[in-house]
């Protein structure tokens, strides 16, 4: 199915994310693919090294860390002043109570179905950003998930901070994961949401050059750290806004046992549950269904 995979990540082991890894939800790690010696830069480290999971070149692209919203919205405020606009999407529109929920890290067996009942039943529709090397390995969620009319966006092929790997890999990542997903769903993805939300203008450029809208976040509940329940809850709902986009993941137990009084709460304080694609008014055509296409801002 990836058949990129052998002529772009090629000869050196790359320690990569664990479908979670960044977000902290697993500790461990697992080889993934290589890299051709011919492709790394000349500051890159030398394809003999013996990358073997705790070369510190790997190691500090496994991201532990989120931007947090104040960085993330101090990145766009650099970026403007630059005369830079991205094609990204920070938040929805202010003046409509809409909210997007968007999981990350997923799919994975023991949890998405379990997510996927629970949003069937409250009927809410929400964003998925999978990560390539784990729809591989379950194509049936990614198609259930697809089935159930929510949104699968690409969270790159192993989950790795895209600003601490080697320039000629960034491409790959995001292009591999859209792949995967293209060949399971049909679709080719448009939302990319970089791991930990980090980004650096090269990451941005190549993703805005694959036809990708960046996606990140108003809200960073921390799910991923396993939280109490009622902190989690109380943060998520204290935060809660028009135009919100909710960061929370496709795998922590506290996010399935707070969600059902998360959504009941908002509901009633009027807001919707929508998509990124509804956020955005994006609907797919028979030309995104080939290749990618650019998202609207
Ligand atoms: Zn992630």
């Amino acid at each position: 199915m990836f058949r990129k995979r052998s002529r772009l990540v090629a000869p050196v082991t790359l320690v990569c994310a664990l479908g979670l890894i960044g977000c902290g939800l697993f500790s461990s790690s697992r080889g993934v693919g290589s890299l051709s010696a011919a492709v790394l830069p000349a500051s890159d480290p030398p394809a003999d090294a013996g990358f073997q999971g705790t070369d510190p070149y790997w190691e500090q692209a496994r991201e532990k860390a989120y931007r947090t919203v104040a960085q993330i919205l101090a990145q766009n405020d650099r970026e403007l002043r630059r005369g830079i606009q991205r094609s990204k999407l920070l938040h929805g529109d202010y003046r409509k109570k809409q909210i997007a929920l968007t999981f990350d890290d997923g799919p994975h067996p023991a949890f998405t179905p379990k997510l996927l009942a629970l949003l069937a039943k409250y009927k809410v529709k929400a964003t998925f950003f999978v990560v390539g090397e784990m729809c591989e390995r379950h194509p049936e969620l990614v198609r259930a998930e697809l089935a159930a009319g929510h949104v699968i966006a690409n969270h790159t092929y192993h989950h790795v901070n895209l600003v601490k790997i080697p320039a000629t890999q960034v491409a790959a990542e995001i292009s591999a994961c859209g792949e995967v997903v293209q060949s399971i769903t049909g679709r080719a993805p448009h939302l990319f949401r970089p791991p930990g939300g980090d980004y650096n203008d090269r990451v941005a450029e190549v993703s805005e050059a694959l036809g990708y809208t960046i996606c990140l976040w108003t809200d960073d509940p921390g799910d991923y750290a396993n939280p109490p329940a009622a902190k989690l809850a109380a943060d998520t709902r204290r935060w809660a806004r028009n135009g919100g986009i909710i960061l929370l993941h496709d795998g922590p137990p506290v996010t399935l046992k707070i969600l059902p009084k998360l959504i009941t709460d908002l509901r009633r304080r009027g807001f919707e549950f929508v998509t990124i694609d509804q956020m955005l008014g994006y609907a797919p055509t028979a030309r995104t269904a080939s290749r990618p296409a650019h998202g609207s801002r």
